[in-house]
């Protein structure tokens, strides 16, 4: 009974976005033989959006999709509970989650993104989401600044490390800096060089930093690019810079923050297909 309620409500609310969008729109239309929950029409494209508050399995789902796709209309499918097995994004089923929330109903897009439904609609029919097949990072840098004392002489420093990247379509893209390694992205120049500014400006300066540069580790017996002392120029090993970095994952211990747009190739794209909705920014790729 409330799923029949909800039902009538999210339809009602489909229907008058895409009527008010100049849309031919209609409840509960009936094609060949299939029936949309709200059909709409812009003269070039067809849509029908389907509610599905009922479970419904993947393979039931694309059987009806197929019929959409076969008299030439893009099939919207706003699912309460996604069928299990679709674990991949399709290109040929847009499906989203429909959640009821206080302040209304949202479309979760596999909670990247969250968007009230009268948004998500007018989105969708205006090609504001698309189908993406790479996650492709921002080209944005945050630096967060973390406390380190020297080991040996017991100075305050401070280190940093690169924050997760983001999507246009907001999904965090970690990645993870190889140890004892000389090539870390946060030590590309560009990168360094950035942080020099920062740390020579006013709200910077309170940042001790001692220049990133090649260093031997009797631990490793080897040299290669770190960290370390300002005061004595003793080397801050990549274990415990690690350790360092692990703790403050819950924010403890980061005392400031920089973020940057770089022009160099991050390349950290990821094949992960999906539908993107960028908002400002451009599509993933
Ligand atoms: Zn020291
Ligand atoms: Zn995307």
């Amino acid at each position: 009974m409330a799923d029949m309620m909800l039902h009538k409500i999210v339809q009602q609310q489909i229907f008058e976005v895409c009527k008010a969008m100049g849309l031919q729109t209609q409840l509960e239309y009936r094609g060949k033989d299939w029936r949309a929950d709200v059909f709409a029409s812009n003269g070039q494209s067809q849509y029908a959006f389907e509610v599905q508050l009922s479970p419904q399995s993947l393979k039931k789902t694309q059987e009806r999709q197929a019929k959409y796709i076969r008299d030439g209309i893009v099939g919207c499918w706003l699912f309460e509970k996604e069928p299990a097995r679709q674990k991949v994004e399709l290109e040929e089923l847009p499906m989203f989650k429909l959640e009821q929330t206080k302040n209304g109903i949202i479309v979760s897009l596999k909670k990247r993104k969250t968007l009230p439904l009268d948004i998500f609609i007018y989105d969708f029919v205006n090609d504001k989401i698309r189908f993406c097949h790479t996650l492709n990072p921002l080209p944005y840098v945050e630096i967060f600044f973390l406390e380190m004392r020297c080991w040996k002489c017991g100075a305050k420093n401070h280190i940093y490390y690169i924050a997760p990247f983001r999507s246009p379509c907001n999904t965090l893209i970690n990645f993870d800096e190889a140890m004892w390694a000389s090539d870390k992205l946060a030590f590309h120049p560009a990168i360094v060089e950035k942080i020099q500014d920062y740390a020579n400006i006013e709200e910077g300066k309170h940042l001790q930093l001692a220049p990133v540069k090649t260093r031997y580790s009797h631990t490793v017996g080897d040299s290669y690019m770190s960290f370390g002392c300002y005061k004595c120029d003793s080397i801050f090993g990549d274990w415990f810079v690690r350790e360092a970095v692990i703790e403050s994952w819950d924010g403890n211990g980061i005392v400031d923050k920089l973020k940057f747009k770089i022009d160099f190739d991050l390349n950290l794209r990821q094949e992960i297909p999906h539908w993107c909705h960028p908002g400002e920014y451009d599509f993933c790729e």
